[in-house]
């Protein structure tokens, strides 16, 4: 899908609804884009950043408590998550499925404090409730941590068989297996919040209007109430779930950020897992950024061979993998703990 698309010099290159930022390639750079399609593509817009992962990403020498235990998941519970998100069927807003889906997150959520931030979206398709979901671990320092990933499944998909087991599921499971994690522990450091992002996908075509409903009012809202300035970091999780798996550097991120989930998951082994790919990528952590928020999309978008599942009735359980869930949780541990100790 990629390499047939046209080159556009002024370069919004959509994938599916998550858009990457670059020229696109031209037809006679067929052959060259079977390869480096994004990469190549990405270079034209951004002439001065880095293919690989550039030296400022690479994490510095470990530190010397090196004997603090290394975190893990239980991904055998987190893939089940999946199967049972994906056993809803679509979940576009504004559906029944997506109202199912919304009472499943919340029941697994007994015993945590949790608030909602649901408005009325107005969409190209009309008005849509829509409704992000936050989930409270307080901590001992001042300041928080927020974990996001959004639920909802790509709309103009609707009425096929898709059913988002990767796009929409495995941010929702891993979400809903970090609470397990989090919940009853006493923490040491900063409050940690899990936030299943509402209405990401655009219904019609991806643009700054039609995409991101959920974040764009939440970053709003938590900037009017001065919940902004307390966020420390917010680490994004979209497709994570590929079996697999290459987490793209997003030069969207801020580098600190990716710097630090570097860190955490070369101490874990899982570095080979992380960066090999640099694409600038539009998804939920824009809204905060904008707003001056510290924030790292983790995101996967070679999602089978040049992303050819992405947004397509394949995306389904089969392409995924409970290790890679358990290499992006325990990952997203440890880059809290790594921040909980600066
Ligand atoms: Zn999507």
């Amino acid at each position: 899908m990629i390499v047939g698309m046209k080159c556009a010099p002024t370069g919004v290159k959509k994938i599916g609804q998550i858009k990457i930022l670059a020229g696109l390639c031209a037809a006679q750079m067929l052959a060259a884009c079977l390869i480096f399609t994004l990469t190549a593509c990405a270079r034209q817009n951004s002439p001065d950043t880095p293919q690989t992962v550039s030296s400022t990403l690479l994490p510095n020498a470990m530190n010397s408590d090196d004997s603090a235990p290394k975190p893990s998941i239980n991904s055998a519970r987190a893939m089940q998550y999946v199967r049972d998100v994906v056993a809803f069927g679509p979940r576009p807003i504004g559906s029944p499925n997506h109202k199912k889906l919304e009472n499943y997150i919340v029941s697994h959520l007994r015993g945590v404090t949790v608030e909602d931030d649901a408005f009325t979206a107005e969409t190209p398709e009309g008005r849509f409730p829509v409704r992000n979901i936050i989930a409270k671990f307080p901590g001992t320092r001042d300041g928080v941590i927020v974990i996001a990933g959004h639920y909802d499944t790509n709309y103009p998909l609707r009425n096929t068989a898709y059913v988002g087991a990767n796009d929409g599921g495995s941010s929702t499971a891993i979400l809903l297996e970090l609470a397990n994690q989090f919940r009853g522990k006493k923490r040491e450091g900063y409050s940690v919040w899990l936030v299943w992002t509402d209405a990401e996908e655009a219904v019609k075509q991806w643009s700054a209007t039609d995409s991101l409903y959920g974040t764009r009012h939440l970053a709003e809202s938590w900037q009017k109430d001065g919940t902004l300035k307390k966020i420390k970091a917010l680490l994004l999780t979209d497709m994570i779930a590929d079996a697999d798996l290459n987490i793209d550097q997003d030069m969207n991120s801020t580098p600190w950020l990716e710097k630090l989930v570097l860190q955490a998951a070369t101490r874990l082994g899982y570095q080979s897992h992380f960066f090999g790919r640099s694409i600038p990528v539009e998804d939920d952590h824009l809204p905060f950024l904008h707003m001056g928020v510290p924030s790292a999309d983790l995101i996967d978008l070679d999602y089978g061979y040049n992303n050819v599942f992405h947004h397509t009735p394949q995306d389904t359980l089969d392409k995924l993998s409970p290790k890679s869930l358990e290499i992006v949780g325990a990952v997203l541990m440890e880059t809290v703990r790594l921040l909980d100790k600066m």
